[in-house]
Protein backbone atom coordinates (compact mmCIF):
# COMPACT_ATOMS: atom_id res chain seq x y z
CA UNK A 1 0.00 0.00 0.00
CA UNK A 2 0.94 3.28 -0.71
CA UNK A 3 2.35 5.20 2.55
CA UNK A 4 1.46 8.53 2.05
CA UNK A 5 -1.98 7.79 1.26
CA UNK A 6 -2.35 5.87 4.59
CA UNK A 7 -0.92 8.71 6.53
CA UNK A 8 -3.38 11.16 4.75
CA UNK A 9 -6.19 8.58 5.54
CA UNK A 10 -5.13 8.21 9.34
CA UNK A 11 -4.56 12.16 9.44
CA UNK A 12 -7.87 12.67 8.07
CA UNK A 13 -9.00 10.71 11.30
CA UNK A 14 -6.88 11.92 13.53
CA UNK A 15 -7.91 15.67 12.64
CA UNK A 16 -10.89 15.49 10.07
CA UNK A 17 -9.14 18.22 7.90
CA UNK A 18 -6.50 17.92 4.95
CA UNK A 19 -5.70 20.59 2.74
CA UNK A 20 -6.77 20.71 -0.85
CA UNK A 21 -3.33 19.46 -1.98
CA UNK A 22 -3.92 16.65 0.38
CA UNK A 23 -7.64 15.75 -0.88
CA UNK A 24 -6.07 15.65 -4.32
CA UNK A 25 -3.45 12.69 -3.65
CA UNK A 26 -5.73 11.03 -1.57
CA UNK A 27 -8.31 11.21 -4.37
CA UNK A 28 -5.32 9.86 -6.95
CA UNK A 29 -3.89 7.41 -4.29
CA UNK A 30 -6.69 4.93 -4.95
CA UNK A 31 -6.14 1.73 -5.24
CA UNK A 32 -7.94 -1.81 -3.96
CA UNK A 33 -5.83 -2.07 -0.84
CA UNK A 34 -6.22 1.89 -0.18
CA UNK A 35 -9.86 1.40 -0.30
CA UNK A 36 -10.04 -1.26 1.81
CA UNK A 37 -8.10 0.06 4.58
CA UNK A 38 -10.60 3.34 3.96
CA UNK A 39 -13.56 1.04 4.55
CA UNK A 40 -12.21 -0.81 7.19
CA UNK A 41 -11.61 3.10 8.69
CA UNK A 42 -14.82 4.10 7.66
CA UNK A 43 -16.94 1.63 9.11
CA UNK A 44 -15.30 1.47 12.49
CA UNK A 45 -16.37 4.71 13.08
CA UNK A 46 -20.07 4.45 11.71
CA UNK A 47 -20.27 1.35 14.06
CA UNK A 48 -19.30 3.64 17.18
CA UNK A 49 -22.37 6.35 16.29
CA UNK A 50 -24.72 4.39 14.96
CA UNK A 51 -23.87 0.93 15.33
CA UNK A 52 -25.49 -1.51 12.89
CA UNK A 53 -28.55 0.58 11.91
CA UNK A 54 -28.96 1.82 8.71
CA UNK A 55 -31.68 4.28 8.56
CA UNK A 56 -34.49 4.40 5.73
CA UNK A 57 -36.47 6.90 4.00
CA UNK A 58 -39.26 6.79 1.80
CA UNK A 59 -38.49 8.54 -1.38
CA UNK A 60 -41.95 9.88 -3.07
CA UNK A 61 -40.72 11.57 -6.55
CA UNK A 62 -43.63 14.01 -7.11
CA UNK A 63 -43.25 15.35 -10.29
CA UNK A 64 -40.53 15.06 -13.49
CA UNK A 65 -41.48 18.40 -14.64
CA UNK A 66 -38.82 20.47 -14.51
CA UNK A 67 -37.79 24.10 -15.60
CA UNK A 68 -34.03 23.28 -15.92
CA UNK A 69 -32.00 21.75 -18.49
CA UNK A 70 -28.95 20.28 -16.32
CA UNK A 71 -27.41 18.38 -19.16
CA UNK A 72 -27.10 15.04 -17.30
CA UNK A 73 -30.33 14.90 -15.99
CA UNK A 74 -33.36 12.42 -17.95
CA UNK A 75 -36.12 14.92 -16.99
CA UNK A 76 -34.52 18.11 -17.78
CA UNK A 77 -36.77 20.51 -19.65
CA UNK A 78 -35.69 19.63 -23.05
CA UNK A 79 -36.15 15.87 -23.06
CA UNK A 80 -39.31 15.79 -25.46
CA UNK A 81 -39.23 11.56 -25.26
CA UNK A 82 -40.00 12.68 -20.97
CA UNK A 83 -44.16 11.39 -20.25
CA UNK A 84 -44.44 14.09 -17.63
CA UNK A 85 -46.34 13.69 -14.47
CA UNK A 86 -47.41 15.42 -11.40
CA UNK A 87 -48.73 14.13 -7.87
CA UNK A 88 -51.71 15.38 -6.69
CA UNK A 89 -51.09 16.06 -2.69
CA UNK A 90 -53.49 13.41 -2.05
CA UNK A 91 -51.29 10.94 -3.77
CA UNK A 92 -48.33 12.55 -1.95
CA UNK A 93 -50.23 11.55 1.44
CA UNK A 94 -51.12 8.17 0.00
CA UNK A 95 -48.09 7.76 -0.48
CA UNK A 96 -47.07 7.92 3.17
CA UNK A 97 -49.63 6.69 5.10
CA UNK A 98 -48.34 3.33 2.94
CA UNK A 99 -44.67 4.25 3.94
CA UNK A 100 -45.70 4.90 7.40
CA UNK A 101 -47.41 1.45 7.52
CA UNK A 102 -44.10 -0.28 6.13
CA UNK A 103 -42.02 1.44 9.15
CA UNK A 104 -40.73 4.35 7.08
CA UNK A 105 -40.56 7.33 9.06
CA UNK A 106 -38.65 9.94 7.05
CA UNK A 107 -40.34 10.87 4.04
CA UNK A 108 -38.68 12.54 1.18
CA UNK A 109 -40.49 14.63 -1.51
CA UNK A 110 -38.43 14.81 -4.51
CA UNK A 111 -38.54 16.27 -8.16
CA UNK A 112 -37.92 18.75 -10.98
CA UNK A 113 -38.36 21.80 -10.30
CA UNK A 114 -41.79 22.12 -11.04
CA UNK A 115 -43.72 26.00 -10.64
CA UNK A 116 -46.75 23.99 -9.67
CA UNK A 117 -44.81 23.41 -6.38
CA UNK A 118 -44.57 27.40 -4.86
CA UNK A 119 -43.53 27.34 -1.78
CA UNK A 120 -47.24 27.83 -0.49
CA UNK A 121 -47.99 24.63 -2.12
CA UNK A 122 -45.26 22.55 -0.64
CA UNK A 123 -45.96 24.57 2.72
CA UNK A 124 -49.29 23.21 2.60
CA UNK A 125 -48.36 19.17 1.69
CA UNK A 126 -45.42 19.38 4.66
CA UNK A 127 -48.03 20.70 7.13
CA UNK A 128 -50.52 18.18 5.81
CA UNK A 129 -47.84 15.07 6.59
CA UNK A 130 -46.72 16.39 9.27
CA UNK A 131 -50.11 16.96 11.00
CA UNK A 132 -50.85 13.33 10.52
CA UNK A 133 -47.77 11.49 10.94
CA UNK A 134 -46.55 13.33 14.13
CA UNK A 135 -43.61 11.54 14.58
CA UNK A 136 -42.26 11.73 10.97
CA UNK A 137 -39.44 14.04 9.85
CA UNK A 138 -39.70 15.18 6.05
CA UNK A 139 -37.13 16.13 3.97
CA UNK A 140 -37.26 18.22 0.87
CA UNK A 141 -35.40 17.67 -2.58
CA UNK A 142 -37.04 20.30 -4.78
CA UNK A 143 -34.44 21.86 -6.08
CA UNK A 144 -33.61 26.22 -5.47
CA UNK A 145 -35.53 28.52 -3.87
CA UNK A 146 -35.12 31.90 -2.48
CA UNK A 147 -34.34 31.88 1.30
CA UNK A 148 -37.90 33.40 2.00
CA UNK A 149 -39.23 30.24 0.41
CA UNK A 150 -36.80 27.82 2.38
CA UNK A 151 -37.87 29.49 6.01
CA UNK A 152 -41.40 28.91 5.05
CA UNK A 153 -41.17 25.53 4.06
CA UNK A 154 -38.77 25.10 7.74
CA UNK A 155 -41.37 27.02 9.42
CA UNK A 156 -44.62 24.25 8.23
CA UNK A 157 -42.62 21.40 9.57
CA UNK A 158 -40.18 20.94 7.22
CA UNK A 159 -37.09 19.43 9.25
CA UNK A 160 -34.14 18.70 6.13
CA UNK A 161 -33.27 19.66 2.62
CA UNK A 162 -31.03 18.01 -0.01
CA UNK A 163 -29.56 19.79 -2.93
CA UNK A 164 -26.22 18.09 -4.32
CA UNK A 165 -23.86 21.24 -5.03
CA UNK A 166 -23.20 18.58 -7.99
CA UNK A 167 -19.62 19.91 -8.34
CA UNK A 168 -17.73 22.49 -5.91
CA UNK A 169 -15.72 23.92 -9.02
CA UNK A 170 -17.25 26.28 -10.84
CA UNK A 171 -16.03 25.45 -14.54
CA UNK A 172 -17.17 22.29 -13.90
CA UNK A 173 -20.45 23.35 -13.09
CA UNK A 174 -20.94 25.18 -15.81
CA UNK A 175 -19.97 22.27 -18.16
CA UNK A 176 -22.76 19.95 -16.94
CA UNK A 177 -25.12 23.19 -16.78
CA UNK A 178 -26.85 25.67 -19.26
CA UNK A 179 -25.92 29.19 -19.43
CA UNK A 180 -28.88 29.85 -16.83
CA UNK A 181 -28.62 28.10 -14.32
CA UNK A 182 -25.71 29.61 -11.43
CA UNK A 183 -22.87 28.33 -9.49
CA UNK A 184 -23.27 30.61 -7.22
CA UNK A 185 -26.69 30.39 -6.96
CA UNK A 186 -27.15 26.67 -5.74
CA UNK A 187 -24.07 27.39 -3.11
CA UNK A 188 -25.98 30.17 -2.05
CA UNK A 189 -29.31 27.88 -1.60
CA UNK A 190 -26.72 25.97 0.06
CA UNK A 191 -26.01 28.60 2.77
CA UNK A 192 -29.39 29.71 3.52
CA UNK A 193 -30.34 26.36 4.34
CA UNK A 194 -28.15 25.65 6.98
CA UNK A 195 -28.57 29.44 8.67
CA UNK A 196 -32.34 28.68 8.37
CA UNK A 197 -31.68 25.06 10.78
CA UNK A 198 -32.28 22.56 8.05
CA UNK A 199 -30.29 19.58 8.51
CA UNK A 200 -28.56 20.17 5.03
CA UNK A 201 -27.56 17.69 2.63
CA UNK A 202 -25.08 18.62 -0.55
CA UNK A 203 -23.56 15.78 -2.69
CA UNK A 204 -21.96 15.29 -6.58
CA UNK A 205 -21.64 12.43 -8.77
CA UNK A 206 -19.13 10.24 -9.26
CA UNK A 207 -17.78 10.46 -12.67
CA UNK A 208 -19.38 13.22 -14.15
CA UNK A 209 -18.51 14.32 -17.35
CA UNK A 210 -15.54 16.50 -16.78
CA UNK A 211 -14.45 15.27 -13.20
CA UNK A 212 -10.71 15.56 -12.55
CA UNK A 213 -8.81 14.52 -9.46
CA UNK A 214 -9.35 18.10 -9.14
CA UNK A 215 -12.44 18.98 -9.01
CA UNK A 216 -13.09 15.87 -6.87
CA UNK A 217 -10.57 17.28 -4.11
CA UNK A 218 -12.84 20.78 -4.07
CA UNK A 219 -15.69 18.19 -3.45
CA UNK A 220 -13.88 16.81 -0.50
CA UNK A 221 -12.82 20.29 0.47
CA UNK A 222 -16.06 21.71 0.12
CA UNK A 223 -17.96 18.83 2.31
CA UNK A 224 -14.93 19.10 4.77
CA UNK A 225 -15.96 22.85 5.44
CA UNK A 226 -19.47 23.40 4.65
CA UNK A 227 -20.03 20.52 7.39
CA UNK A 228 -23.51 19.44 5.88
CA UNK A 229 -25.56 16.85 7.91
CA UNK A 230 -26.07 14.64 4.94
CA UNK A 231 -23.85 14.10 1.87
CA UNK A 232 -25.57 12.33 -1.02
CA UNK A 233 -22.97 10.89 -3.83
CA UNK A 234 -24.16 8.26 -6.50
CA UNK A 235 -22.15 7.85 -9.79
CA UNK A 236 -23.24 9.21 -12.66
CA UNK A 237 -24.95 7.27 -15.32
CA UNK A 238 -25.85 8.23 -19.01
CA UNK A 239 -29.77 9.04 -19.91
CA UNK A 240 -29.99 8.25 -23.56
CA UNK A 241 -31.95 11.30 -24.06
CA UNK A 242 -29.81 13.42 -22.96
CA UNK A 243 -26.29 15.58 -23.96
CA UNK A 244 -24.68 13.22 -22.13
CA UNK A 245 -25.82 10.06 -23.73
CA UNK A 246 -22.64 8.60 -24.81
CA UNK A 247 -20.37 9.29 -21.75
CA UNK A 248 -19.09 6.84 -19.04
CA UNK A 249 -20.84 5.93 -15.76
CA UNK A 250 -18.93 6.24 -12.87
CA UNK A 251 -17.96 3.37 -10.82
CA UNK A 252 -19.27 1.33 -7.62
CA UNK A 253 -14.98 1.47 -6.91
CA UNK A 254 -14.70 5.28 -6.84
CA UNK A 255 -18.08 6.21 -5.07
CA UNK A 256 -17.17 3.38 -2.29
CA UNK A 257 -13.88 5.01 -1.49
CA UNK A 258 -15.65 8.39 -1.47
CA UNK A 259 -17.88 7.59 0.94
CA UNK A 260 -15.24 5.96 3.20
CA UNK A 261 -13.17 9.44 3.27
CA UNK A 262 -16.57 11.15 3.75
CA UNK A 263 -17.34 8.96 6.25
CA UNK A 264 -14.04 9.44 8.22
CA UNK A 265 -14.07 13.18 7.63
CA UNK A 266 -17.32 13.73 9.49
CA UNK A 267 -18.17 10.65 11.53
CA UNK A 268 -21.67 11.84 12.33
CA UNK A 269 -22.70 12.14 8.67
CA UNK A 270 -26.06 10.54 7.15
CA UNK A 271 -24.38 8.94 4.02
CA UNK A 272 -26.71 7.03 1.99
CA UNK A 273 -26.09 4.14 -0.13
CA UNK A 274 -27.68 5.27 -3.51
CA UNK A 275 -29.92 3.91 -6.16
CA UNK A 276 -27.45 4.55 -8.38
CA UNK A 277 -25.13 2.87 -6.41
CA UNK A 278 -27.58 -0.54 -6.94
CA UNK A 279 -27.59 0.18 -11.05
CA UNK A 280 -24.39 0.42 -11.67
CA UNK A 281 -24.09 -2.96 -9.72
CA UNK A 282 -26.26 -5.68 -8.43
CA UNK A 283 -24.80 -5.47 -4.99
CA UNK A 284 -23.70 -1.70 -5.37
CA UNK A 285 -25.93 -0.94 -2.07
CA UNK A 286 -24.62 -3.59 -0.03
CA UNK A 287 -21.10 -2.34 -1.31
CA UNK A 288 -22.24 1.18 -0.28
CA UNK A 289 -22.78 -0.02 3.29
CA UNK A 290 -19.85 -1.67 3.69
CA UNK A 291 -17.80 1.40 2.75
CA UNK A 292 -19.46 3.21 5.58
CA UNK A 293 -22.98 4.36 4.35
CA UNK A 294 -25.86 4.03 6.74
CA UNK A 295 -28.83 5.47 4.60
CA UNK A 296 -30.78 3.98 2.05
CA UNK A 297 -33.58 5.79 0.35
CA UNK A 298 -35.99 3.13 -1.46
CA UNK A 299 -38.74 4.26 -4.02
CA UNK A 300 -42.26 4.84 -2.41
CA UNK A 301 -43.72 6.64 -5.55
CA UNK A 302 -46.80 5.00 -6.97
CA UNK A 303 -45.93 2.17 -8.84
CA UNK A 304 -47.41 4.22 -12.10
CA UNK A 305 -45.18 6.89 -12.30
CA UNK A 306 -41.88 5.37 -11.17
CA UNK A 307 -40.26 4.88 -14.79
CA UNK A 308 -41.45 8.51 -15.65
CA UNK A 309 -38.73 9.50 -13.38
CA UNK A 310 -35.52 8.42 -15.14
CA UNK A 311 -32.82 10.40 -14.25
CA UNK A 312 -30.92 7.92 -16.15
CA UNK A 313 -31.18 4.82 -17.74
CA UNK A 314 -31.93 1.37 -16.27
CA UNK A 315 -32.88 2.82 -12.71
CA UNK A 316 -33.78 -0.11 -10.46
CA UNK A 317 -36.77 -1.16 -8.81
CA UNK A 318 -38.84 1.17 -11.32
CA UNK A 319 -41.45 -2.10 -11.58
CA UNK A 320 -41.76 -2.45 -8.34
CA UNK A 321 -44.50 -2.28 -5.22
CA UNK A 322 -43.10 -0.75 -2.32
CA UNK A 323 -44.17 -3.19 0.02
CA UNK A 324 -41.44 -5.35 -2.47
CA UNK A 325 -38.66 -3.35 -1.90
CA UNK A 326 -39.06 -2.84 1.53
CA UNK A 327 -38.83 -6.32 1.79
CA UNK A 328 -35.78 -6.88 -0.25
CA UNK A 329 -33.74 -4.29 1.12
CA UNK A 330 -34.26 -5.92 4.97
CA UNK A 331 -32.85 -9.01 3.70
CA UNK A 332 -29.71 -7.69 1.79
CA UNK A 333 -29.20 -5.56 4.73
CA UNK A 334 -29.35 -8.98 7.09
CA UNK A 335 -27.36 -10.66 4.53
CA UNK A 336 -24.38 -8.39 5.28
CA UNK A 337 -24.85 -8.19 9.27
CA UNK A 338 -27.03 -4.78 9.36
CA UNK A 339 -30.26 -3.62 10.01
CA UNK A 340 -32.66 -1.76 8.27
CA UNK A 341 -34.74 0.17 11.51
CA UNK A 342 -38.07 1.72 12.33
CA UNK A 343 -36.68 5.61 13.54
CA UNK A 344 -36.59 8.92 11.63
CA UNK A 345 -33.04 8.69 11.84
CA UNK A 346 -31.97 11.91 13.02
CA UNK A 347 -28.43 13.47 12.38
CA UNK A 348 -26.80 12.85 15.80
CA UNK A 349 -24.63 15.83 17.22
CA UNK A 350 -22.48 14.38 19.58
CA UNK A 351 -19.40 13.59 18.31
CA UNK A 352 -18.50 10.42 21.12
CA UNK A 353 -19.84 7.63 20.84
CA UNK A 354 -21.20 5.69 23.58
CA UNK A 355 -23.60 3.09 25.01
CA UNK A 356 -26.07 5.11 25.76
CA UNK A 357 -25.97 6.55 21.86
CA UNK A 358 -25.95 3.22 20.25
CA UNK A 359 -29.22 1.81 22.72
CA UNK A 360 -31.80 4.27 21.37
CA UNK A 361 -31.66 3.59 17.81
N1 LIG B 1 -34.52 19.09 -8.78
C1 LIG B 1 -33.88 18.64 -7.56
C2 LIG B 1 -33.69 17.14 -7.54
C3 LIG B 1 -32.74 16.66 -8.61
S1 LIG B 1 -32.68 14.92 -8.86
C4 LIG B 1 -32.60 19.40 -7.38
O1 LIG B 1 -32.27 20.22 -8.21
O2 LIG B 1 -31.93 19.20 -6.39
C5 LIG B 1 -31.54 14.44 -7.60
C6 LIG B 1 -30.12 14.20 -8.01
O3 LIG B 1 -30.03 13.16 -8.98
C7 LIG B 1 -29.41 15.34 -8.69
O4 LIG B 1 -29.00 16.28 -7.75
C8 LIG B 1 -28.26 14.65 -9.41
O5 LIG B 1 -27.06 14.70 -8.66
C9 LIG B 1 -28.75 13.21 -9.55
N2 LIG B 1 -28.79 12.83 -10.98
C10 LIG B 1 -29.41 13.48 -11.98
N3 LIG B 1 -29.13 12.90 -13.17
C11 LIG B 1 -28.31 11.86 -12.91
C12 LIG B 1 -27.64 10.91 -13.73
N4 LIG B 1 -27.75 10.91 -15.05
N5 LIG B 1 -26.88 9.97 -13.11
C13 LIG B 1 -26.77 9.96 -11.77
N6 LIG B 1 -27.34 10.85 -10.96
C14 LIG B 1 -28.11 11.80 -11.52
Amino acid sequence: MNETTVNLLDKLENSHSLTLDEYRELVGGYSVEIAEYAAEKAVGIRKKIYGNAVFIRGLIEISNICRNDCLYCGIRRSNANCDRYRLTPEQILNCCREGYSLGFRTFVLQGGEDSYFSAKTVCEIVKDIKNIYSDCAVTLSLGEYSKEDYSAMFSAGADRYLLRHETADKEHYNKLHPEKMSFDNRMRCLYDLKEIGFQTGCGFMVGSPYQTTDTLAKDLKFIETFSPEMCGIGPFISHKDTPFYDKQSGTVEMTCYLLSIIRIMHPNILLPSTTALGTVSPNGRELGIKAGANVLMPNLSPRNVRKKYMLYDNKICTGDESAQCRKCLDIRMKSIGYEVVVDRGDFKKNKISTGEVDSDL
